[in-house]
């Protein structure tokens, strides 16, 4: 990703003031115009902030004026018509990491509740993502990570769940899901696992059975 920022400047004429008087530079008598210059930071344009502000009394016959305090001029002129992406530009980016991080939590709880589902209700070839070096330890060389699959055969008794387990299985789980993709996945028939469904619940909240894929 690369980045575009920079800087620019504006001017914002916010209305007249309420009387006439004499300009110190034409001499005419004239209606003097409150304006505010700015000076913003901007990055791709859009996601911006100001960083200055002038204001001034102008005459507007011919341009001239004089810099007044904030204070004097918030007499006459209470809001400001600088545009709102200039002023708050940077409220978009905030806007749209607050929706990514509250869209990334509905769905998460989304999945969750979609694997409770698959628990109570399971179903033959349910495949289950866990860290199998943490379920049986044996051929895993006291390996910490070992991530494969436990495919669900059957259910007796509506407890006793029987696994077959996948005969390869990665240190990472990205590895696995590599693998996934790749269909490339097989099963150990004679490999197999029986858990009952507090066992199964208590992986799962340990995060050693981390998902349950159905197709
Ligand atoms: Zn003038």
């Amino acid at each position: 990703m690369f980045f575009i920022w920079g800087s620019g400047g504006g001017r914002s004429e916010e209305g007249n003031l309420p009387e006439v008087c004499q300009c110190d530079t034409c001499k005419n008598i004239t209606q003097m115009k409150g304006v505010i210059y700015y000076r913003y930071f901007h990055l791709w344009y859009l996601f911006s902030f100001l960083t200055s502000k002038k204001y001034v009394y102008e005459c507007s016959h011919c341009n001239n004026g004089y810099q007044v305090s904030k204070e004097e001029f918030s007499k006459y002129f209470k809001k400001n018509h600088i545009p709102f992406i200039r002023k708050l530009g940077w409220l978009i980016v905030v806007a749209i990491i607050a929706a990514f991080i509250v869209f990334g939590s509905y769905s998460s709880s989304q999945h969750q509740a979609q694997i409770q589902s698959y628990l109570v209700t399971p179903l033959e070839n349910d495949r289950y993502l866990a860290n199998l070096a943490q379920i049986d330890n044996s051929g895993y060389d006291d390996q910490k990570k070992a991530y494969g699959i436990l495919k669900l055969q059957k259910v007796l008794d509506n407890d006793k769940y029987y696994f077959t387990v996948s005969t390869q299985a990665s240190n990472k789980k990205s590895g696995l899901n590599k693998m996934l993709e790749r269909n490339s996945i097989k099963y150990d028939e004679n490999d197999v696992i029986t858990l009952t469904k507090e066992q199964i619940t208590s992986l799962k909240d340990k995060n050693i059975i981390y998902d349950i894929i159905r197709n």
